[in-house]
């Protein structure tokens, strides 16, 4: 078997250690197989690089077949316009929908992407995954818009959808709700009994200021949403509560939750979900899909402080201008730059991998491990992130 040397100045293994001056050495299937000092090595059998090497990278929320609705929603309207327009313009032809998925997934892999978390309400994604390079969790997403005359049937369509999922070896699939403000109780109920401690239980959260409005006293644009889409909110009754207690009084202590976006969450609603569940939740950011539709970013210093372990994930191409996580990064640093690479390089990497359960392979460089390697190359005399250009190297 045919084994490569590889060396760059900076390489992040994935969690916060990083090494200078080593060598990593893997075979053709790209497990590695060594990691050690220069010093050691003939440095004639070793491709140097310039710039950093880290571990390819987690994708914890996306939507991959929502991938033909591309600048379809305008930016900047604010979430509840947001999904009126995506209601309306999803149905297209088929084919262009594959064909698109299919262009998606190879364009994760090339942008250095190993694992996705992915939101499915359709089968269509199915074929591609099967045959996909990239790990996939899929989450078949459920949601009967606060009618629990829908619930029944709710349940009926997406089992069927769960059921045509063929996965290939170590991809994973369970149930999911979408958000609070799109799922009644009962639903709620469901899906926490039909699921197992080992599945993970995405959930969009605290995306826009009106879901927790909705919650508290029923107010917000909620309730216009509904009527616009002619459905009745008889069985809607406000909490007076966030909208994320309203998830995690209905579901089991043991859930390990993904919480997605919490572009709204404070530091309460944070300890209130780590003091309320078993198991560590994680936190999915997505900031280019927050500054497309709601022009505006979570507060990263306070979901950290309040013990948030954060992952990044790109959400749809409806709300993105590419699925790519490193762009997500250099949005991040550019916004935040209280925040360092050294930081936000964990949330892609190690984070991603544990929040999805593939970190046995993925999520770091480790012997052992087959994580893929990503090369981060600066431009002469402009050693920015934001002007690196990312490439897959494994
Ligand atoms: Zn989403």
């Amino acid at each position: 078997m045919k084994v490569s040397k590889i060396s760059a100045p900076k390489i992040y293994l994935g969690d916060d250690n990083v090494l200078r001056n080593h060598v990593i050495t893997y075979n053709d299937e790209g497990r590695i197989l060594t990691i050690e000092p220069l010093e050691s090595h003939d440095l004639s059998s070793v491709r140097m690089l310039d710039g950093y090497i880290t571990p390819g990278f987690i994708n914890t929320h996306c939507h991959l077949e929502l991938s033909h609705m591309k600048s379809v929603a305008d930016t900047g309207t604010g979430l509840i316009d947001f999904l009126l327009q995506v209601v309306s313009k999803r149905e297209v032809n088929q084919d262009y929908v594959e064909q698109c998925i299919d262009e998606q997934d190879k364009y994760m892999w090339n942008a250095g992407i190993m694992g996705v978390g992915d939101i499915s309400n359709k089968s269509d994604t199915a074929k591609t995954k099967s045959e996909s390079k990239i790990q996939y969790y899929t989450f078949v997403e459920m949601f009967d818009l606060w009618n629990t005359s829908f619930t029944e049937n709710t349940i009926k369509q997406y089992v069927e959808v769960l059921k045509a999922f063929n996965l290939k070896s170590g991809d994973k699939i369970n149930l999911v709700p979408h958000a609070p403000y799109s799922v009644t109780p009962k639903l709620m109920r469901y899906i926490s009994e039909n699921t197992s401690i080992e599945d993970v239980i995405s959930i969009h959260n605290q995306e826009t200021p009106h879901e927790n409005a909705f919650f508290v006293d029923g107010n917000g644009a909620f309730p216009h949403f509904y009527h616009q889409l002619n459905l009745s909110l008889q069985d809607f009754i406000p909490t007076g509560k966030p909208s994320i207690n309203f998830a995690l009084d209905n579901f089991r202590k043991n859930a390990r939750f993904l919480f997605i976006h919490n572009t709204m969450s404070l530091a309460s609603d944070v300890q209130f979900a780590i003091n309320n569940l078993s198991e560590k939740p994680f936190w999915a950011t997505c900031p280019n899909a927050n500054l497309y539709i709601e022009n505006t970013l979570p507060n990263y210093r306070e979901l950290l402080d309040a013990g948030a372990t954060m992952t990044i994930g790109t959400d749809s191409l409806t709300s993105n201008w590419q699925l790519s996580i490193a762009e997500e990064i250099k949005t991040i640093l550019k916004y935040c730059s209280y925040l360092s690479f050294d930081e936000v390089i964990v949330w892609a990497c190690k984070n991603g991998a544990e929040a999805l359960g593939f970190d046995k392979e993925l999520g770091m460089i480790e012997l052992g491990k087959m994580p893929g390697l990503v090369h981060w190359q600066f431009n002469e005399n402009e050693e920015t992130i934001h002007a690196s250009s990312v490439k897959r190297i494994i």
